[in-house]
């Protein structure tokens, strides 16, 4: 049933599309997906046209191993788009992998978010005789889209009379044969970003991917913004009134450090978040290691302010893909063990500092922790940049259920004991705030606060008030 298949899939997506008279548009979104593999490592796919013909190629696994030099010769023309994927909870099914394209389609969609409400698209396509068995949130988009093209839309029309449908966060490109279009849900939950490049028009998930293709970033696409390319240029319409909500686990975890969002550098608010941490919760210690990689930013931010030693303490094989790919507890646990080493040398006998950007079911900390002791470490205190998450992410992001969420479990002090620190403390939400230089109102704070910007229906019943007894 598609409603309980979609309930089941979390999307953490990265989308890139490439528009551009003369250009070899897979060409150059095979690197802008290589530059957003954070973004997705579960399967991977480009969409192309050579303005008489979609072809497409998606298979399961990292970008490197799904498309090999020829494969990207097999998609000729100036027109592309591409998706890596972050599935977890839905399994890691070929069906799942995007664009989504059906043979015979009209219209290849990438889609970056979550629409944690499907009610209103599944009867629209239900009524119409569009299949939706087995197909999740971004299936049944690209579906009533193109719909809409098979009788007679264009792309623009197609997605404006489609949009009320969707409920939801959604940073999508599409693609006929011969138009692209960029689009966001009202609030902008997840990023996406414009840059240009030869003439041509980039899309990318992040700015990381622009700078991949040496293209340059010009502007995101506004919140309630469609951009469209066509032969003609670029055209903007505004789809819905925007109010600017990003989702600020993008600065905290998710995005890279290299990209640009809303003006601000990641890696730079990171350092922030450590500084503010650091003047939050100081801890006489004798060196601070980040978890690498996400962590490195605020733990150099945290060891300057504090003046203690920063030491990589914790090598990571690169070549270990993130814990949270794998669905499986038991699995996952194994997969951090693999995926870090700890340094005797840096940490035996020393009060340690472990920095990490997050912690949602503790059992990673739990762990580093375990191996940081079991390396010596004298005093191991854990200090988290970023506030406890305590609410569910319906947005695209993939949490657990709140259930296992361990800050909405147990107070600080069972926490503490649960992971095996002698302190953990975690940053402030107004230090948060503050450490990322904009607004508060600019972003939306649902794993902190609660509070969903968007609708999330009937999901509601998932959620309930927590209060962090620190
Ligand atoms: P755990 O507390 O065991 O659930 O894992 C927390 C670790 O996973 C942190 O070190 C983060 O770097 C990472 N993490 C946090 N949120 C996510 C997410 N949504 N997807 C994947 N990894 C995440």
């Amino acid at each position: 049933m598609g409603i309980e298949v979609m309930e089941s899939c979390g999307e953490k997506c990265g989308v890139f599309g490439v528009y551009g008279d003369g250009l070899a548009a897979a060409r150059l979104v095979h690197p802008g997906l290589w530059a957003l593999q954070h973004r997705g490592q579960e399967s991977s796919g480009i969409a192309a046209s050579d303005g008489e013909k979609i072809r497409i190629h998606k298979g399961m696994g990292l970008v490197a191993g799904v498309f090999r030099e020829e494969i990207v010769d097999s998609l000729p023309g100036y027109s592309a788009i591409g998706h890596n994927r972050y599935g977890t909870s839905g399994g890691s099914l070929m069906m799942h992998a995007q664009p989504v394209w059906r043979e015979g389609g009209l219209v290849a969609v990438a889609h970056n978010g979550n629409l944690p409400s499907t009610e209103q698209l599944h009867t629209f396509l239900r009524d119409r005789g569009v299949a939706t068995d087995e197909h999740n949130d971004s299936e049944m988009m690209a579906g009533a889209i193109d719909w809409y093209v098979q009788n007679g839309a264009s792309l623009e029309e197609a997605i404006i009379d489609s949009y009320p449908l969707f409920t939801g966060a959604f940073s999508l490109v599409a693609m006929t044969v011969d138009k692209m279009a960029a689009v966001r849900d009202p609030y902008g939950i997840r990023p996406l970003s414009i840059g240009r490049a030869n003439g041509g028009v980039v899309f990318s998930s992040e700015t990381c991917g622009i700078d991949a293709i040496v293209a340059e970033h010009d502007r995101d696409v506004r919140p309630g913004e469609m951009v469209v390319v066509d032969e003609q240029g670029m055209t903007s319409y505004q789809v819905a009134n925007g109010h600017q909500r990003l989702d600020i686990f993008e600065f905290v975890y998710f995005a890279h450090p290299v990209s640009v969002m809303l003006g601000e550098r990641v890696n730079e608010v990171r350092r922030r978040m450590g500084i503010r941490l650091a003047q939050e919760h100081p801890v006489a210690a004798d060196v601070v290691i980040p978890v690498p990689d996400s962590a490195i930013p605020a733990a150099l931010g945290f060891a300057r302010e504090s003046n203690i030693l920063f030491d990589h303490g914790l090598i990571k094989n690169r070549y270990i893909q993130r814990t949270f790919i794998r669905p499986d507890q038991r699995l996952r646990e194994k997969d951090v063990e693999m995926k870090l080493k700890p340094l005797p040398e840096v940490i035996g006998g020393k009060r340690v500092v472990i920095v990490d950007d997050s912690i949602v079911r503790g059992t990673t900390s739990a762990r580093i922790v375990d191996m940081v002791r079991r390396a010596g470490a004298r005093e191991v205190h854990l200090r988290i940049p970023s506030p406890p998450v305590l609410y569910p992410d319906f947005y695209g992001i993939d949490t657990p259920r709140q259930g296992d969420m361990v800050a909405a479990r147990m107070s600080l002090s069972d926490l503490t004991q649960f992971v095996g620190a002698d302190s953990v403390q975690y940053l402030s939400y107004e230090g948060l705030i503050t450490a990322t230089g904009l607004p508060e109102d600019v972003f939306s704070t649902s794993c902190f606060t609660g509070i969903y910007p968007i609708d999330i229906g009937k999901r509601a019943h998932e959620v309930s008030r927590v209060i962090f007894q620190s």
